[in-house]
């Protein structure tokens, strides 16, 4: 039987019609920086594509610039700065992704500062916290637009508000797990970069992009690759036709999307009260309000969550984010959010909790199922 994926923020189905798009341009040459004929059509598609994107977006085309996902784009979100600044200070957050982490460490061992904000009880950065920091107007602030774990989103709104319009800091929000599942609009969130991942709302695997606001003075980007100066010297390397073709077709499908009333929420909320009501003593980690409708994390005390996972290898859900399950150690997510509680407690937490997500592909039946094997795969871990 093929397994209910329900760990839809680690990646998600390519959508058929994606497919259906991308598949003529997998078997065409289609360089976009040749002159010839067969250059200028995979030309025109990847403008197509971006525009569509800036569609999504509410941004302008010329605002999107491709990479290989959002790996890359935070990457790439991290060098940038406006020229004048002579500030070495990064603010962000503990709540990030690695690839914000990982990149600001190595900035932290070549002699810059780094702030790294906790989060609350809830799985969100506190806007009190965050206006007693921004007063130093570090060179770039880095914030989560919704976390991968929990999928609790942050006051993004109201943090931009306390930037000083005429400060030289400049915003950067990951928006990879948002993107195609709650509104985002770039008229309204005035950052200044933004990450977004197409594998992450059903387009390919291997693309991404970075948006970067047109803004005076303009944002300086060190590119991380040179070469054929691709991208406006960007980002060299050739353009992925392919794949950027499906990452357009993947944004216009989710605008359509997000237009429906979305049953994910629906699915979402069946499985996890499903859950909450049998197992006993289960809880929500983070806000059930304030957080994306197709993710939940559940504590589940005296389960481990990698016991669970071998105990029902047909569901796909996972214990942490996919890209440091690899690694046995607990989620630092869930680790920040429950430190109040002591560091056995919050380890404990943390190592007995499993991230679940459901997509616009999931089934009513399948999430039924699933919640019966957790149900008895739970109950019976923890009389073993
Ligand atoms: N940021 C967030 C919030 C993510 O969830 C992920 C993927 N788990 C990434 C960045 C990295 O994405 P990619 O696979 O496109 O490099």
């Amino acid at each position: 039987m093929k397994p209910i994926f329900l760990d839809n923020n680690s990646t998600t189905q390519l959508h058929p019609e994606v497919l259906e798009a991308m598949f003529p341009w997998l078997g065409t040459p289609c360089n976009p920086s040749s002159f010839h004929e067969s250059g200028a059509a995979a030309k025109k598609a990847v403008e197509e594509a971006r525009g569509k994107i800036a569609n999504l977006l509410g941004c302008y085309p010329e605002e999107i610039l491709f990479t290989s996902g959002a790996t890359e784009a935070n990457n790439l979100a991290l060098t940038a700065s406006l020229r004048r600044t002579t500030s070495k200070h990064f603010l962000s957050t503990i709540l990030e992704h690695k690839s914000v982490l990982e990149p600001l460490k190595r900035y932290q061992s070549n002699g810059f500062e780094v702030t790294l904000l906790e989060s609350d009880s809830k799985g969100a950065i506190s806007t009190s916290r965050f206006q007693e920091v921004i007063t130093t107007q570090p060179r770039l602030v880095s914030i989560l637009h919704s976390n991968n774990e929990t999928g609790v989103i942050n006051p993004l709104e109201d943090l931009v508000d306390y930037l000083n319009p005429v400060s030289l800091t400049l915003f950067h929000t990951d928006a990879t797990q948002s993107i195609g599942k709650i509104p985002l609009n770039l008229k309204e969130l005035p950052v200044d970069l933004l990450t977004l991942s197409a594998h992450k709302f059903h387009g390919p695997m291997g693309i991404g992009a970075l948006y970067v606001r047109r803004r005076s003075p303009t944002i300086q980007l060190e590119p991380l690759q040179v070469g054929g100066g691709q991208e406006k010297g960007r980002r060299s390397g050739t353009l992925n036709t392919p794949a950027i073709v499906g990452m357009g077709k993947a944004a216009e499908l989710a605008q359509l999307q997000l237009q429906k009333n979305q049953p994910l929420k629906f699915l979402r909320d069946r499985l996890e009260s499903a859950l909450l009501q049998a197992i006993p003593g289960s809880e929500t980690n983070g806000d059930k309000h304030n957080r994306l409708p197709n993710t939940f994390n559940l504590y589940l005390p005296g389960v481990l969550g990698s016991a669970l996972m071998q105990q029902v290898p047909d569901v796909c859900f996972s214990t942490g984010s996919a890209c440091s399950s690899a690694q046995p150690e607990p989620s630092h997510v869930l680790l920040s959010m429950f430190r109040s509680l002591g560091e056995d407690a919050a380890q404990d937490r943390a190592r007995c909790s499993i991230r679940f997500a459901v997509s616009q592909f999931t089934t009513q039946q399948e999430v039924d199922t699933a919640a019966q094997k957790i149900i008895n795969a739970a109950l019976q871990l923890r009389e073993a």
